[in-house]
């Protein structure tokens, strides 16, 4: 089968890779129907995160049963599935709890890589969720943003504790910050302030839901968001990003006893203390535990409530991922659907 490699930073090849097979009872494998590339593939992409050798790429699936191991009872072969990031057992107290990026069984789909025409998928039964039927070919990229950004936006959401009434900020104007927002619009929130300044992504903020855009950043941003919250800040601060500069953006955006949902993926970030002391703000995120989220995010998506699948602004051949890795490094694209 064809599959991404990347080689080095900035080489992102698509070759001839081993077909996956069942190896534990509890494997499926699909046939992928759609996959993308994600902002955190761009962290390796750049050179910022160590290439160690040759490395299968993506995480974000969805496609169709091929083949299931024995032990396997809850999906079978022709069921259109979609998974997350991380495969879990669903059943473990870890897992039980809401948390199953956390799984004591926990096995990474990156290094599997599922940027590529099939994808073996550990724990089928803990993992995968089976949609109602085959999709119409429409909702496919929705259903795909379900496998990561639309889980991760919405953990983001649930760990600034956005609900009625509150003013949600949102740190990050990818894809995850994005459908931040439609998660914000969907739990309720009264006024949602989307941080960005790129006009396309604000265009589909505001279709998402945004109320207000803040084109400042760092100190300014703060400065702003204090500004259309009476000096308070927000009560929900969802932060997309994963940078030093974005983590203290969020933190000091949120007023004091306000809640920051952080799931951008943190790289160098060093939190001082004494700021952090006397901030009265609470800090949850992580991997977002995306397969607590999967039944009811199908069905929003099932149901046509919600469309996440906009934030795929570019779609190419999987034969062509090193132009959707550039595409979106260069901020030509929001996010890349790579067509098996
Ligand atoms: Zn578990």
């Amino acid at each position: 089968m064809r599959g991404a490699v990347l080689h080095a930073p900035g080489d992102v090849r698509v070759e001839d890779r081993a077909d996956p097979a069942i190896v534990e009872p509890t494997d499926a494998v699909i046939r992928l129907s759609a996959t993308c590339v994600c902002g955190s593939d761009l962290w390796s992409y750049r050179g910022i995160q160590e290439v160690d050798g040759p490395s299968p790429m993506g995480h974000e699936y969805v496609g169709v049963v091929e083949d299931v191991g024995d032990e396997v009872t809850t999906v079978r072969p022709g069921q259109f599935v979609i998974g997350s990031f991380f495969a879990s057992d669903n059943t473990c107290e870890i897992c039980r709890a809401g948390y199953q990026t956390s799984c004591v069984q926990r096995q990474g789909i990156g290094a599997l890589g599922a940027q590529a025409q099939r994808l073996r998928v550990p724990l089928a039964d803990g993992t995968l969720v089976a949609t109602p039927d085959v999709p119409p070919d429409d909702l496919v990229p929705s259903l795909l943003a379900a496998s990561d950004v639309l889980g991760t936006g919405w953990f983001g959401a649930v760990a600034a504790e956005v609900g009625p009434g509150k003013t949600v900020a949102v740190v990050g104007d990818g894809a995850v910050g994005l459908l931040g927002v439609l998660a914000a619009k969907q739990l309720g929130a009264e006024r949602i302030i989307a941080m960005s300044r790129h006009e396309p992504r604000q265009e589909l903020a505001l279709e998402y839901g945004a109320t207000d855009i803040v084109t400042e950043r760092g100190d300014e941003g703060v400065a702003k968001i204090k500004e259309l919250t009476g000096g308070l800040g927000a009560h929900s601060v969802i932060e997309a990003v994963g940078t030093q500069e974005s983590m203290m953006q969020a933190i000091r955006s949120t007023r004091p006893g306000g809640h920051v949902g952080y799931v951008g993926v943190s790289h160098d970030v060093a939190l001082p203390g004494d700021e952090l002391f006397f901030s009265h703000v609470h800090l949850h995120g992580g991997p977002a535990p995306v397969r607590r989220f999967l039944p009811e995010l199908v069905d929003l998506i099932w149901n046509r409530t919600v469309d996440p699948g906009k934030v795929f602004d570019l779609t190419l051949p999987l034969d062509d991922a090193a132009e959707g890795y550039r595409a979106m490094d260069e901020r030509r694209a929001i996010k890349t659907l790579l067509q098996p």
